[in-house]
């Protein structure tokens, strides 16, 4: 299949092009930049053995988007561009409205340009708020607690809008638990600008000496030692999951949602002991108070993504540390030397 990409040369969109190209697809990445280095579409196909084309465009610059798309005429589109820091999105929320909500309409109609019906998109836990229930099903409220979140509620009421407009349209809104790890080559991964916002790449940072120590925010919670629990998933097993979403939308028409995680939940210092494994270094922490907005637990129900992608997560914790580890070291002799 011709599949187009945007943020294809990001974090999870990179490991995914590598998966999709492993898979014979013809693949297109459309991506600003704004947060990937230009080296990266060199890497993937150094993984992969063969290459994606790629075009630098901003989704929110339309006739762009049309030229490309018209161009290439993929036959689905998956879509990872866009901003993601919450408290940025706090700060900048017309910068997040503008690139993560119109940056998605400009997508929706330049593929309507390009005749082309099937969407998958980056939705993310983030839309459940703070859950009556663990683990979440996809049935329940959506309640967004921050401009990032409302900003992929949105994108995903939109698509399903445009699911009752156009009878061709077959989408799948995927809402991610929390990825982390890298691809076990060490040539691709995640590279934070500046003091990671996210658990595991600041772990990483204290393993590999680049921080002084974590900082744990709350030991107060009802979890089981108090710290938050969350439900982590390998970046590589998310990446399958967007090629059974793929082929979901060739079988079946409409727009569903569908939770990616694995179901299987761990708190801050079960992730810092397990990381302390597999790197062989001391991760020393101290507990802070809570951060505002943090929820005590977040696990997905993965079983309707078992029953309609037939796909799982296969990669335990062990895998995920291992990864993000053998990234963090590279990073850390790229940056040294
Ligand atoms: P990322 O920042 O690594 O990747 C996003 C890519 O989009 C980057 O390559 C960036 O250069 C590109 N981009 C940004 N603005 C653009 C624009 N205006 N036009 C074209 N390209 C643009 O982020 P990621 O972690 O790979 O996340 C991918 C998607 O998944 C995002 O939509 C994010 O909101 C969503 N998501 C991520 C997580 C997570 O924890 N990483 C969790 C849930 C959902
Ligand atoms: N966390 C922490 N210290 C940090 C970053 C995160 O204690 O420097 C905790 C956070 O409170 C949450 C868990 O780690 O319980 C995962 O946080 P992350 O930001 O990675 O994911 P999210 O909260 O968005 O699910």
């Amino acid at each position: 299949m011709r599949v187009a990409v945007t943020g294809g040369a990001g974090y999870i969109g990179s490991h995914t092009v590598v998966c999709l190209l492993e898979a014979g697809h013809e693949v297109l990445i459309l991506d600003s930049f704004a947060n990937a280095a230009p080296d990266v579409p060199d890497r993937i196909a150094g993984i992969a053995g063969q290459s994606a084309q790629v075009m630098r465009v901003d989704i929110t610059d339309r006739p762009a988007l049309t030229d490309a798309l018209t161009g290439f005429r993929p036959e689905a589109v998956l879509h990872f561009a866009g901003l993601k820091a919450v408290g940025e999105a706090v700060e900048m929320p017309l910068e997040y409205y503008r690139v993560n909500v119109a940056g998605s309409l400009e997508l929706m109609r330049a593929m309507e340009a390009a005749g082309c019906h099937r969407l998958v998109f980056s939705s993310s836990a983030t839309v459940y708020g703070d859950p009556d229930v663990v683990p979440i099903p996809e049935t329940h409220a959506l309640r967004p607690t921050n401009p990032y979140g409302h900003s992929k509620r949105m994108v995903e009421q939109v698509i399903e809008d445009w699911g009752v407009a156009n009878p061709a349209v077959a989408a799948v809104n995927l809402r991610y638990f929390n990825p982390v790890g890298a691809h076990g080559s060490a040539q691709i991964g995640e590279a934070p600008q500046g003091v990671p916002n996210n658990l595991m790449p600041y772990v990483a940072q204290v393993a590999v000496g680049e921080r002084p120590h974590l900082s744990v925010f709350g030991d107060d919670y009802d979890t089981p030692d108090g710290t938050g629990v969350r439900d982590y998933i390998h970046v590589v097993d998310l990446a399958q999951a967007h090629l059974a979403a793929l082929d979901l939308t060739g079988r079946e028409g409409g727009v569903q949602a569908i939770n990616v995680g694995t179901g299987r939940g761990y708190s801050v210092l079960e992730m810092v002991r397990a990381f302390e494994t597999a790197s062989g270094r001391p991760v020393p922490y101290e507990i802070i108070a809570r951060r505002p907005g943090d929820i005590a637990t977040s696990l997905a129900d993965p079983s309707l993504s078992a029953a309609r992608l037939g796909w799982k997560a296969e990669r335990d914790l062990e895998a995920m540390c291992r990864d993000a580890w053998v990234w963090q070291s590279y990073l850390a002799g790229k940056n040294s030397g």
